[in-house]
């Protein structure tokens, strides 16, 4: 198995190499791994090498005073993902590699911009340049393929599988309990709003009571499905129709007004990065973290 997987990396190498050769941009600076990034603000592009883009997302993606293992684990993710979207054909103007629009890849905010909002902070952008310099070329692959290192913020105690959320298996994207999240502010949340905003955001008529008819959850949490009579959704409708922070949820209406408590705060699949945070303040280095919220991956420096 072990050497079948030191094949399959080596195959990954080479495709690595040859697409660095071949792939008809010399343009670029050599001597450094550039990637070119679309700018959201202006539609201009900024060619820029990897580690500096990667600690412009890391800034951008997790907060700087998380622990240096957790901002290392982040930048792993990063690189693995910024990796994978120079090695597909680009879907941006300009021939460019990503952007920083949130919505579509990662975010990114340069040192300086992030220093004119906390001029206090050089301490951040030193902590976050040493978190991706550690990690230079560190990237998490399965089978010699890249993997497509998803995360959120807070699972809410337990990580859920790409195929309960998005209906795509991928073996490395399994639940797993996560005990180290609950001192984020998204753990728990309640959002209190009227019956009648209630009904009218989930386009329910004035007779529907409030409480759903039926509720299937997932064993960790996840509402499946949701039904009030015949109207029929799934949680991650809910949760964009009602602009909650997950799909994690539970109804309880009192009088005129619902309250929807929600667990964590976003997809719930791959790493938690509040629970990575956790686990970095109890000692587990950032490797140890991957290889806990991606099940059966290798971690591959790439050279450049
Ligand atoms: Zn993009
Ligand atoms: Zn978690």
């Amino acid at each position: 198995m072990r050497k079948r997987i030191g094949l399959m990396l080596a195959v990954l190498l080479i495709l690595i190499a040859a697409v660095v050769l071949l792939d008809g941009r010399q343009d670029r600076p050599q001597g450094k791994f550039m990637i070119r990034l679309l700018l959201s603000a202006d539609r201009s592009t900024l060619d820029i090498s990897l580690e500096d883009y990667l600690i412009g997302v890391v800034l951008a993606e997790m907060p700087a005073s998380f622990e240096l293992e957790a901002l290392k684990a982040q930048a792993v993710c990063a690189r693995t993902y910024t990796l994978k979207k120079y090695f597909s054909a680009s879907s941006h103007e300009g021939e460019a590699d990503i952007c920083d629009d949130i919505r579509h890849c990662q975010a990114f905010v340069t040192p300086a911009d992030y220093l004119k909002l906390y001029p206090e902070n050089q301490w951040a952008v030193d902590k976050v340049k040493r978190a991706v310099m550690d990690t230079r070329g560190e990237v998490i692959t399965l089978a010699g393929q890249l993997i497509e290192p998803v995360y959120h913020s807070t699972c809410g105690g337990h990580t859920e599988s790409s195929q309960v959320v998005w209906g795509t298996e991928h073996c490395y994207l399994q639940g797993v309990p996560c005990l180290w999240d609950s001192s984020s502010p998204y753990y728990r949340k309640v959002a209190n709003m009227s019956v009648e905003e209630f009904r009218k955001n989930l386009n329910l008529d004035a007779k529907t009571p409030p409480i759903p008819g039926e509720l299937e959850s997932t064993e960790n949490g996840t509402v499946a499905q949701i039904a009030w009579g015949k109207i029929v959704m799934s949680g991650q409708q809910v949760r964009q129709a009602l602009a909650l922070p997950s799909a994690k949820f539970t109804i309880a209406v009192n009088g005129d007004q619902v309250a929807v408590t929600t667990r964590g705060n976003g997809h719930g699949v791959g790493l938690c990065q509040y629970g990575t945070n956790g686990q970095a303040k109890q000692g587990r280095n950032y490797q140890e973290i991957l290889h806990y919220y991606y099940q059966d991956i290798t971690l591959y420096r790439v050279e450049y």
